[in-house]
This record gives structure tokens, sequence and C-alpha cells, in this order.
């Protein structure tokens, strides 16, 4: 801390005030200090108040918060409500300029420190969990879709008579499209099967395709990581080697990639062994903000300066804001910890998926590099009535969103003027239809799915109440009275009722929900321990199912 304030303070109390006094202060202004020095994330996170005073001081820095201040132009950074200016920090004036997103913008100092700090702090994230090979990104503020679109048109500059984009098929809309709106013509290079199910890039027809088209005429290749299961991550290896021999651009679609180690491990050796222009990731996806950006990486500067420079104007801080303030949050470390989490819930989930396909005699398929979706097939249905298509929706009513179900029925689907067999799967004629389930960062599949009592309409039910939280401090013959009520209210749902054997600590929930009752109920149980009074809350979750639709 400054010592004429310290002086004053002393002097204000009338007492020599202790240095530990003004401690929190000093060590928050470090914590900043450190950032500024090092740039990159902290190790471990800072906690809300010291990143509100960095956003803060920012904001501060940006003219339109100047104590005085008269803005004389059309953009100046002004607020109407009072409700958006808090939102956003009263951060106004976004990034870049008008001809490059990564440009300083004098009016406005603290957004584009807020800007080069946060590009800074990916970088340090990209390199720190699996690709050090990398040498700069950025934060753009549109989706990832957009942003394969922004580097296809980059290349456009690069190669004025190219007109073809080698895609190797992976069914996402946007990925797709980014090649229709940068206006190139998609080759579009079919996944092929392996025996065991598994798809896999088709090397063999993109390398006839270079030879057939000539290096002249192909913008790059475009290749995708994350994706889909039964879809393996494409042979980055192979198209990155073939893409430095041929000296044709690779573009890599990493949509979710940073929080997979497989695929920032194969972004790291391919880079060393070929030719990788830039990879494109979400934010939304891999750093849990809200939709809107995406970061442009790569391993040379200047064509990521490129790409910076095609960007038309000057674009929103939101998602550069977000992103800051989320790394800040939890530091390199606690993002590892998210990550290795997310490992084990894949693990999780595979064996809960493979337990439910060997009682029903399907296969979960094996994707040595896709660990994050993994695909289950679906024949238990192939002779019966049932739609497998509305096994999704099935789900979706029991609170289960993201499941994908393909269902094999030579659908076809017409993107711009393309038409795609079986679009879903990858490929034009896959064997057999499947559902797919994602272990992205932050799924909590554990919890969720061993933590809720599921219950049927018009069917009986009948549950113990544990005594975890108390169970440390209960001795066998202490007396416990348990309080259960639907959570924030003083009773039980009507049909659900509660019983206790003479003050064991054995009770139960019991009853039957009628046909209308099927929704999520929480109920809040207190227990008091009644010899040394002390209590403990415990919510027991319910999902009440419609039996009918069973
Ligand atoms: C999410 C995703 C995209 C991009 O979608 P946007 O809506 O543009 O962010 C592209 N490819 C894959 C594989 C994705 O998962």
């Amino acid at each position: 801390m400054d010592d004429t304030f310290k002086s004053l303070v002393s002097g204000l109390l009338k007492t020599s005030v202790t240095d530990q006094s003004f401690e929190s202060m000093t060590t928050r202004e470090n914590q900043i200090k450190q950032l500024l020095r090092h740039r990159k994330c902290p190790k471990e996170g800072w906690d809300e108040s010291t990143i509100e005073l960095l956003v803060n001081r920012l904001s501060l820095m940006d003219s339109n918060n100047f104590v005085h201040n008269y803005g004389l132009g059309e953009r100046e950074a002004r607020f109407a409500s009072q409700l958006v200016s808090r939102r956003h920090y009263r951060l106004g004036h976004g990034i870049g300029r008008s001809g490059d997103i990564c440009e300083l913008q004098p009016k406005a100092i603290g957004s584009s420190l807020l800007n080069v700090l946060t590009n800074s702090l990916v970088l340090d994230v990209i390199q720190s969990v699996g690709v050090p090979n990398t040498r700069s990104c950025f934060v753009v503020p549109m989706a990832t879709g957009m942003s394969l679109t922004l580097c296809l048109l980059t290349l456009r500059h690069v190669r004025p008579n190219a007109r073809f984009v080698i895609w190797s098929r992976i069914d996402q809309k946007s990925c797709f499209k980014c090649i229709l709106t940068a206006g190139f013509i998609p080759v579009i290079i079919d996944t092929q099967m392996n025996d065991n199910k598994s798809l896999d890039t088709d090397f063999k027809t993109i390398e006839a395709k270079v030879k057939e088209l000539g290096n002249e005429k192909i913008v790059c290749i475009l290749s995708t990581t994350s994706c889909f299961a039964p879809r393996n991550a494409d042979d980055l290896s192979s198209i990155s080697k073939l893409c430095l021999q041929e000296s044709i651009p690779h573009i890599v679609n990493n949509a979710y990639g940073i929080q997979s180690s497989k695929c920032m491990h194969l972004l790291e050796t391919s880079s060393r062994v070929g030719r990788i222009d830039a990879f494109i990731q979400s934010t939304d996806k891999n750093f849990m903000v809200p939709v809107g950006g995406s970061i442009i990486a790569g391993f040379d500067t200047d064509f990521l300066n490129q790409i910076s420079s095609t960007y038309a104007g000057r674009g929103a801080s939101t998602p550069s804001l977000d992103v800051l303030m989320t790394l800040l949050h939890l530091g390199i470390n606690g993002y590892k910890a998210l990550l290795n989490e997310r490992k084990e819930n894949y693990n999780y989930l595979k064996e809960q998926m493979k337990t439910i396909a060997n009682e029903f005699n399907v296969n979960v398929i094996d994707n040595k590099s896709n660990q994050i979706s993994i695909a289950m097939t679906l024949n238990m249905f192939d002779n019966s009535s049932i739609d497998t298509t509305e096994l999704g929706s099935m789900l979706f009513k029991r609170s289960i969103s993201g499941a994908r179900v393909v269902a094999i029925d030579d659908k076809r689907k017409t993107i711009g003027k393309y038409e795609f067999k079986n679009w879903g799967s990858h490929t034009d004629s896959y064997s057999d239809s499947y559902i797919t389930a994602a272990a992205a960062i932050e799924t909590h599949v554990k919890k969720d799915v061993s933590d809720v009592y599921n219950i049927y309409t018009t069917q009986a039910f009948f549950v113990q109440i544990t005594t975890d939280a108390l169970s440390k401090s209960l001795a066998p013959g202490d007396a416990i009275e348990f309080i259960p009520s639907i959570l924030g209210m003083p009773d039980l749902p009507v049909w659900m009722h509660y019983k206790q054997l003479n003050s064991s600590h054995a009770a139960y929930l019991y009853g039957s929900p009628a046909l209308n009752d099927d929704q999520d109920i929480d109920i809040e149980v207190i227990a008091i321990n009644q010899y040394n009074y002390e209590t403990s809350k415990d919510v027991m979750k319910f999902r009440v199912i419609q039996r009918e639709s069973m």
C-alpha cells in the first residue's frame, strides 16, 4: 500500500495502524501486479473481490469512465440503462479497431489491456494443457462456425485461385456451413467404417483428391478433432504431413477439444511433423461461459495476424471478459482439476453404458481417438415396433438433454445445394442405429445418476432416509428425529408419507404418486440428534416418472 495512505489512516484513527490491517489490500495488489508481469493464468484461482478489483480498474482506464470526459464522437461507449452498464462493468468500447480485432484502441486502454491479457492467459492455458508448441491465439467474439469462416476468408487473400475446401465429413451443420458461407466449394470425403464400427478419416481418398484437383485449386484441408462418436478424431498426423508436403493450408476444427488431452496431443504431435495453420475452439464448450466466442490459435504468428486483420470492425469485449474472469476464478490448477474430473466422468459413463449394453446384448463402440463422446448401438429395437428416434425425447422428458439418437433410415438432408445420406452418422451408410452421450467438462454424471430416486406414478415406493451427515456423532442408542418436507415448504406432498420406527435410526418415506404427479421434487430432511441436539440437513431428489410412457 502507498505510504501516504497508510499515514493518513493512522492520523485519522489517532493510533499507529499495523501493516496487517493493510495486508489484504497489498495481497490483492500483488496478485494483479504478478498477472501483468507474467501474463500467465495464475496457479490458484483468485477470489471474487480481486477479480472485480482488476476489472474495475480496467474499466476506469477507458475514456468513457474518465472523471471529466466529453465524447464528441459517434461511438463513445454510452449507456442509457444502468443495468446494462453494470452488467458490463461500464466497459463499452469493445475490442480492436475498425481494421483489426487485435489492435489497440487509444480511447479504450482498459479494454485493450483486457483483450491482450485474455489472449495471453488463453495461450498459457492451451500450452499448459497439451499444445506447448502453440505460438499465438486470440479470442474472437463469434462462435466457432463463424471463426472457421473467418480463417477460410483469410486464405482467400493468400490463395486467390483456390476454390475447393477438402472436408473430412463430420455431421454438424456449422462445420459444413462455414465453407459455404465463405463462398467456397466443399469436397466431401466420407468417413470409413472400421471393424469395430468406429469411423475414421478416409485418408487415401483425401490424398487422391489432392492429386486430382492440384495444389493451386485447393484452399485448404479442413479436419476435425472433437466430434460425436462413433466418429474418431481425424487422422491429424497424416493430413498434416500431406499438407506440409503439398504446400496446402490445414485448418483444424477443435470445437470442444481443449478439454480432451487426446485432441490436444494430436494437435501438438501433428504440428511437429506436419502443417497446421490454425485450430479453432469454442469458448463456451471449453470454458463454461455463454455462447458467443471462440479462440483461433496457431503455430505461426504471421498467419494469425492476417486472420485478425481480416475481421471487419470492432468486436464485443464480453466473450474476452467472460473468459478472463473465468480463468482468474479457476486458476490453472482449478481448470486442470476439472479436466481430470472430466476424464473420470468419461470412464464412469462408459462403464455404465457398457453395463446397459451387456444387459441388452448390444455394443458400446470403442473409439480410441474420441475420449469425450460415447456411442452405444440400439439393435435391441431392430425387430420391435419402437421408433428409436423417440428415445431422445423420452430421455429429454426425464431431464436428460444432449443425448443423441441416430437412426439408420436412409433419410436425406440438404444443406445449401448439397445432399447428405444418413445425415447425423458422418457417413452415407452406417450399419446400426445408435445413441451417443458425451462426458464434457462439468458434466456431473456420477452425482446426477446416482443421487436421484426414480419413482413411478400410481406405483408404491419406499425409500429409507439416511443419516450420513449425523453418523459421525451418532451413538447406536441415540434417539434421532427427522423433519422431512418439500424443499422450502412446510409439508410433504400429499402423496408422500413419513414413518419412523420407534425413534430408531430407520425412517422411511413412502407412498404412491398420482397419475399427474410426474415431476422432479426435492425433499429436505432435517435430522436432529436428540441427545446432543446436533442437526443436519440433507436434500433427497425424487424424479417422478409417468408409468405409461415407460
Ligand atoms: C460446436 C461445434 C461447432 C461450432 O458450433 P458453433 O455454434 O458455431 O459454435 C463446430 N464443430 C463441432 C464439431 C462442434 O462441436
